[in-house]
């Protein structure tokens, strides 16, 4: 391709760019193939001879588009959102054509140096200690695997690295039995052995209890185990609740264990004041994550993750080989030391692209009216006598189910859910995801897309309503 035919082709996808936008919610939601049904239809060797640009690009609308959830769709309910918006494409679009690979400050210093201010940006914005510092990670996963490597080597006083953890096994990390997996794959990834993830017990509001997990410490202490680290969840995957962050931050003091957070989805709320109170006691925290690819408009991949103490992190990750040793050395940050990988992208641009173009007022705006009308949407099924609430509604996440009154039994109760989810997602109308609370089927509704609008989602209720009590029991 010549770069005449570079623009050529370039000005045709952002017209596609733009009509997919505009028509994005006549897309079925959720994709609608079998498996292989893709797979099908793609030859199985590489082509020897070069393809003509407009014919690659037929295909993409032919064969892949239809293989495609429209994740960006105001109709997709599911999961949690990895939502973007226009300013953060722009910035993805001038990311991929710069193509910078941003590992050390001197491969291009404002990549690091543009990282820096708006970490600081978002850790002001959002009332985070003052001395944390922060490194844009890929995902919350790997944020919280570094937290547990940084946890580990400040336990072993920096020497697990070099002698392997043998001398200080068993190390034990506690979280809820509602944490995300993630936490369990870090502990995996970490040597820990999973045996020595301790899940402990939730309260009625799926909130770590903080008296089961300091009887779980006490126990362990007695059978010559060594605590280590702690995992607090603000907004669990399944129902975003929040752990208790001021008594836990008691026990980690106590006891001098790392104190991890993960807010990977619900942490953007915290640019609300009036939900601050969600990090009381955040003081005593170690390290942090949130991932704006969730809730904050901006594309996969870019997790926000801050730390206390920036040596123990660098301490840990630092390897310095030859070739990258340069004469800025001990000036500038390098964030290839702040993580696992050492090629990087240029994440930051994108951050900064959203939060200049919306504000912080405008996001807060958009959040507000999020959790409005989830709040809306948790009324209208409390007022209906066959839907039914499942898990307390803390941010804009509902939890519910479709209980028809003629039906008491739990495992047809859990049929009909598991029915209707189907044929919810079948219709290509919208897209929800389920989990269980308490072992019940309960379907989950989040709405946080960036361009929803309310009348999305008193349309997806109407229809959700509509075609429970259209099904047959
Ligand atoms: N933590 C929580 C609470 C989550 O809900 C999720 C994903 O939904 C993750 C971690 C994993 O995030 P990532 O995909 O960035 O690794």
């Amino acid at each position: 391709m010549t770069l005449d035919e570079f623009q050529k082709f370039a000005h045709q996808l952002v017209d596609w760019m733009v009509d997919y936008y505009r028509n994005i919610e006549h897309f079925p939601v959720k994709s609608q193939v079998e498996p292989g049904e893709i797979l099908n239809q793609l030859p199985q060797e590489a082509p020897e001879k070069a393809e003509d640009f407009s014919t690659v690009f037929e295909d993409f609308k032919q064969i892949i588009l239809p293989g495609m959830t429209h994740w960006q769709s105001p109709n997709f309910f599911a999961y949690f959102p990895a939502n973007a918006s226009y300013p953060s494409l722009l910035a993805e679009m001038l990311t991929a054509t710069l193509a910078a690979q941003c590992m050390i400050w001197e491969t291009s210093p404002a990549a690091t140096e543009l990282e820096e201010r708006v970490m600081d940006w978002l850790k002001k914005a959002m009332g985070l200690p003052p001395q944390w510092e922060g490194v844009i990670q890929d995902t919350a996963s790997t944020s919280t695997l570094v937290a547990l490597l940084t946890a580990r080597e400040r336990y072993s006083e920096f020497s697990a690295n070099e002698r392997g953890m043998a001398p200080f096994a068993p190390l034990r990390v506690y979280c809820s039995t509602e944490t995300h997996s993630s936490i369990e794959k870090a502990v995996m990834l970490g040597g820990f052995g999973k045996e020595n993830l301790v899940k402990v017990a939730v309260d009625e509001q799926l909130r770590l209890d903080p008296s089961a997990l300091e009887k779980a410490i006490e126990r362990d202490l007695k059978a010559g185990k060594k605590p280590l680290a702690v995992v607090a969840t603000l907004g669990t995957t399944g129902t975003t609740a929040i752990d208790p962050l001021k008594p836990i931050a008691a026990i980690c003091a106590r006891y001098a264990l790392w104190l991890h957070v993960d807010a990977a989805f619900a942490g953007t709320a915290l640019l609300l004041p009036e939900y601050r109170w969600m990090i009381e006691g955040v003081e005593q925290v170690d390290s942090f994550v949130f991932n704006p690819h969730k809730w904050m408009f901006t594309h996969f991949d870019c997790s926000a993750y801050y730390v206390k103490d920036r040596q123990a992190l660098l301490r840990t990750m630092s390897v310095l080989p030859e070739y990258l040793k340069t004469s800025t050395r001990g000036r500038v940050k390098e964030y290839r030391d702040w993580g696992i990988q050492l090629g990087r992208r240029f994440r930051a641009l994108k951050l900064w692209f959203v939060l200049r173009s919306f504000g912080l007022e405008g996001i807060r705006q958009i959040l507000r009216n999020h959790l409005q009308w989830a709040a809306g949407l948790e009324e209208e099924i409390k007022g209906q006598n066959d839907f039914e609430m499942m898990a307390p509604r803390t941010l804009n996440l509902v939890c519910f189910r479709y209980h028809p009154p003629a039906v008491s039994d739990e495992q047809k109760l859990d049929e009909i859910n598991q029915a209707l989810l189907q044929r919810l997602n079948a219709s290509g109308r919208l897209f929800l995801t389920h989990t269980r609370v308490q072992g019940k089927y309960t379907l989950r509704m989040v709405t946080g897309q960036t361009y929803l609008q309310k009348k999305h989602v008193q349309q997806a209720w109407q229809f959700i309503k509509q075609t429970a009590r259209e099904m047959t029991l």
